[in-house]
């Protein structure tokens, strides 16, 4: 019997407001513990909610991104449940008019355009967190997360590959960072991922028991869970045991999982409307508002780089996996429009020295887009090598020096003076007797070296072309 695997997730993704999601409180990572609180997210008896405009709107913008029908009314409801980080013993969460409903998730795999279902996402707050103190052996609780904006998006159990379900995590955060609703930081906690997983007779169209593994923090870890989960459940299957409904805990470096508790059912928690917060009308003028702004996705920029600027499909991908690369790279072509030109030396020189000067891309590059500009038209008059290229803009990337005035600084630009030219080809010809009787013996590649050691020689700085015309000159 051939199996397949049947796989569901719950994203769960901080978005990047200023404050809290009911209180106004600062939504910053790393405070001292206990310090962003207040009477609302102490939970504190008859402090009143007030929700957050800006995490509404994050919510209908990620909803609009992934395609879901925005819900003419939202509800917060309760979601009862006790736990120490949760002082209020319930979870201001959405169950039956959650902001968006139905949606996909697009992207390709192997060369396969797949799609993915959503079931809903929806707007709800984080609990506080509990930290284990070895040294006390007691635990503490911090709840400067508490009430931090959520959403969390669903999925159906469209996912058929451990690889798969890594390509949904990895579009959702690609979007969700494009359309600048969060960081998406998955060893800072921001983006968390529950996976559910149920093997089927392949084929079929069965849904049976699930397990539901909870909080992995990064893909690796999604996809080892998921693998050693489907092997566990076909194991089971073979050897006649009847898999319970469950809720599993991940240990990523043992590489098992074990249970934690019985799965609990939605009713379980005894949702009800939020009697302190009112249903939200959602405006579809306002939905217009947003859809309108939205910046243009990953998935559409590839495919005008490729139909438009006829790049390769790499240079498009490469281009689009971040966004401040993708506007600048944009930018730059609507005063350099040679696509290729400028994809060039962004993906060779301007990714590396980003990635070597350790900068962060959630900041603005200090390279300005004007004096990309000058150097690249430098570099199309020839009025510099190559080589040169990368040299200079090794020394403006961070200072932001003038490009010209780099160049002449750093005495680069090229020398197409014939005498001065001639000499160094006349030297380097008398110091290889080996190789000029290899041209002579009709060997062409020995053009390529002499090339090399005349450009060595002029500290790259000769024209290349009058380099070849007085090498071929002088070997006859
Ligand atoms: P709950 O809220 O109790 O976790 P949901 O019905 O909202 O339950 O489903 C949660 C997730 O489980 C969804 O991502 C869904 O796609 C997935 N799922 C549901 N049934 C199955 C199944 N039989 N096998 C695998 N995943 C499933
Ligand atoms: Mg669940
Ligand atoms: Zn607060």
């Amino acid at each position: 019997m051939e199996f397949e695997a049947v796989i569901g997730l719950e994203i769960h993704c901080e978005l990047k407001t200023k404050t809290k999601n009911f209180c106004s409180c600062k939504n910053e990572f790393g405070f001292n513990m206990n310090t962003n609180v207040c009477p609302v997210c102490l939970g504190l008896p008859g402090a009143l909610p007030v929700p957050n405009k800006t995490a509404f709107e994050y919510c209908i913008k990620a909803g609009l991104s992934f395609g879901c029908d925005i819900n003419d009314i939202a509800i917060f409801e309760r979601k009862n449940y006790f736990y120490p980080d949760l002082p209020k013993a319930y979870q201001i969460s959405q169950l039956e008019k959650p902001i968006c409903l139905n949606g996909c998730v697009e992207f390709e795999e192997e060369g396969l355009e797949k799609s993915i279902r959503l079931n809903r996402i929806h707007l709800e707050e984080d609990a506080g967190k509990s930290i284990h103190d070895n040294l006390t052996n007691s635990s503490l609780i911090d709840l400067n997360r508490s009430s931090v904006p959520l959403i969390e998006i669903v999925t159906e159990p469209d996912i058929r590959s451990s690889s798969e379900a890594v390509k949904v995590l990895e579009t959702i955060k690609e979007t969700l960072k494009y359309i600048d609703v969060s960081d998406c930081k998955m060893q800072e906690g921001s983006l968390r991922c529950d996976v559910n997983v149920s093997i089927r007779e392949k084929g079929t169209d069965k849904l049976n028991t699930r397990t539901e593994m909870k909080n992995l923090s990064s893909f690796k870890a999604v996809q080892r869970a998921i693998d050693f989960e489907i092997q566990r459940q076909i194991e089971m299957f073979k050897n006649g045991e009847k898999l319970t409904q469950e809720t599993l805990r991940w240990d990523d470096e043992k590489g098992v999982n074990y249970s934690l508790r019985s799965k609990e059912e939605s009713n379980d928690y005894k949702y009800f409307p939020d009697p302190d917060l009112l249903p939200i009308k959602i405006e579809r003028d306002y939905v217009s508002k947003i859809k309108n702004n939205l910046p243009r996705l990953p998935k559409t920029r590839r495919k005008q780089y490729i139909e438009e600027f006829n790049l390769p499909e790499y240079d498009a991908k490469v281009l689009t996996n971040d966004k401040q690369i993708s506007d600048f790279f944009e930018e730059t072509l609507k005063q350099f429009n040679n696509p290729k030109q400028v994809s060039n030396l962004i993906m060779s020189d301007i990714l590396r020295l980003i990635k070597q000067n350790e900068l962060n891309l959630e900041e603005k590059l200090p390279f300005s887009i004007d004096n990309f500009v000058k150097l690249l038209k430098m570099l199309d008059s020839k009025e510099i090598t190559r080589t040169s290229c990368t040299t200079i803009l090794e020394n403006i990337f961070i200072t932001n020096e003038d490009a010209i005035k780099c160049a002449e600084r750093l005495n680069l630009k090229v020398n197409d003076n014939e005498d001065e030219i001639l000499q160094i080809v006349l030297e380097v010809i008398k110091n290889n007797p080996n190789a000029v009787q290899d041209y002579k013996n009709g060997n062409e590649r020995t053009l390529t070296f002499f090339m090399g050691q005349v450009m060595k020689a002029s500290r790259g700085r000769a024209k290349p072309d009058t380099v070849t015309k007085l090498i071929k000159e002088n070997l006859k």
